[in-house]
């Protein structure tokens, strides 16, 4: 049984790189029956932005790329833009603690006007370190992290988070940590999602599951809201770091072939979940048709 008529495929979290694969790689998820991507914003060069106006610069460039895979393969997409939270790391060793959070606080608040002016849908990615860092550099990241939230709430959007893996007490964590600064939790995305947790075990937050096979299958019966990712970083430097970014629709095609209701589930991910978190609806037919 071919994709569902009707149904978007979507790729929640994914990066590309104008020097890496870049418009060739959505054409890969195209032609694997890939229909939108949520396209994350990274830095470019060998050094991390050290200020608004180079993450704007950032931005920009992944905006341009959104357009170029827009117009010459026909993928939708979604733009996810803010300064990564563990560029302050390098930034703070490198101009100090204050300067290096002044300057990351004014590019989420760029990202903030970038949602405001619909040229963006979220802000991403935000949130903590994955491995050991300084108590400083610690203290750093859970400013901007705040701030993120705060720029969240007031122009009232998504939430993707950068987070080690968490268990129910690290959804509990941080959906109690959004409410603390007024934002819902289920506005709030855990992206990179290993392992299924369940909705009464997640608190509002939304889990964008890592599109492996077993996981895959396993949180097909989850009632949502959930998303599936690659997290493809379309670095020649790392190849097979993540996953490819033809896995989700090569995962949803595997799923329709096992039947129809196999194949309704699929609207959890890529339409209920995206209306949900987004407000966005991916009804439109896909392109060409099929
Ligand atoms: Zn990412």
């Amino acid at each position: 049984m071919p994709l569902p008529r009707g149904l978007p495929v979507v790729d929640h979290h994914c990066h590309l790189s104008p020097s890496g694969e870049g418009v060739a790689a959505a054409a890969r998820f195209r032609a694997a029956g890939g229909t939108h991507l949520f396209l994350t914003t990274q830095s470019y060069g060998p050094t991390a932005p050290r200020t608004r106006e180079e993450y704007r610069v950032q931005f920009e460039t992944t905006e341009k790329l959104a357009h170029e895979i827009a117009e010459r393969v026909g993928v939708t997409t979604f733009l996810v833009v803010a300064p990564y939270p563990i560029d302050l790391v390098a930034a703070s060793a490198e101009l100090g603690g204050a300067a290096a959070l002044a300057a990351h606080l004014e590019a989420l608040d760029l990202a903030g006007v970038w949602v405001r002016e619909h040229r963006a849908v979220a802000l991403g990615e935000v949130g903590r370190a994955h491995f050991p860092i300084s108590e400083e550099a610690g203290r750093l990241i859970e400013a901007a992290f705040r701030h993120a939230l705060e720029v969240a709430r007031d122009v009232d959007c998504p939430v993707v988070v950068h987070s080690a893996d968490l268990d129910a007490a690290g959804y509990r964590e941080l959906a109690g940590l959004a409410r603390a600064v007024g934002v819902r939790p289920e506005r709030l995305v855990k992206h990179f999602a290993r392992g299924r947790v369940e909705p009464d075990e997640r608190d509002g937050v939304v889990p964008s599951y890592l599109a492996r096979r077993e996981l895959v299958r396993d949180v097909l019966s989850d009632r949502g809201p959930w998303f599936l990712e690659t997290d493809f970083l379309d670095d020649p430097r790392r190849p097979g770091a993540v996953l490819d970014l033809t896995t989700v629709p090569r995962r949803a095609t595997a799923i329709a072939a096992g039947g129809e209701s196999a194949a309704a589930r699929l609207a959890v991910p890529f339409l209920d979940s995206v209306r949900q978190v987004y407000g966005l609806d991916l009804t439109a037919p896909r392109p060409g048709g099929a």
